[in-house]
């Protein structure tokens, strides 16, 4: 239990430390003094460690690979035992070479593919969960016109049964034609049926029509 304790302890403090304001004005004031070259030290930690963080140069670079072949011809050398063995060990050990050589190389490359993937799945998937969206379905075709019935005036704005400029303009819900309210009311009083297409009809189907309010 006091171990617990010593952890949570040493794992708050870490926590303070790291959160502190002073501590991120120390690591800010080391970079700035690293990108000023004041200091050769990047952060507080490498300071304590003593581990100066500087690019290597060209020179450095070839020395470092060719220090690494070196190693590697002499590795091959000291392979022992018949040609077959040999010629075995010596593929796998340029296999592992190759694979070394071209790891970062590789990642980067899985990195960016599997990017590539996750975006392309992403969008996909977007597209496929999108609404669909139905166009409009087409109006009902219009009521026939009873032979028997009075005829449509041709100014679709006036009522069949006056022939005057609707008034209080109604619709016979069995039909979907538009009379004034006083003649289709007396009208379906009277006969029971739209004037137009002689549908039975009585006067709880006649509808008030506010479109122009
Ligand atoms: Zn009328």
């Amino acid at each position: 239990m006091l171990f617990l304790n010593d952890l949570l302890g040493t794992a708050l403090l870490g926590r303070l430390i790291l959160c502190s304001p002073l501590f991120a004005g120390l690591s800010f004031s080391y970079q700035l003094l690293y990108l000023l070259d004041a200091t050769g030290f990047y952060s507080l930690g490498l300071h304590a460690l003593g581990i100066h963080v500087c690019r290597a140069t060209g020179q450095e670079l070839m020395d470092t690979s060719s220090r690494i072949s070196k190693i590697r011809s002499r590795e091959r050398e000291r392979l022992r035992g018949p040609p077959w063995l040999k010629a075995v060990q010596g593929a796998l050990l340029r296999c592992s070479y190759t694979m070394l050589d071209y790891a970062q190389t590789g990642l980067i490359a899985a990195v960016f593919f599997f990017k590539m993937m996750e975006w392309w799945y992403q969008s996909a998937e977007e597209r496929m969960s999108a609404p669909t969206v139905y166009p409009p379905p087409p109006p009902p075709p219009p009521p026939k016109v009873a032979k028997e019935g009075i005829s449509l005036p041709n100014d679709r704005t006036m009522c069949p049964l006056c022939s005057q400029k609707r008034a209080n303009p109604s619709v016979v819900t069995v039909s979907g034609f538009v009379f004034c309210y006083a003649c289709i009311f007396k009208y379906i009083s009277q006969y029971n049926r739209c004037p137009i297409t002689l549908m039975p009809s009585n006067v709880d189907q006649i509808r008030r029509l506010f479109h122009d309010m």
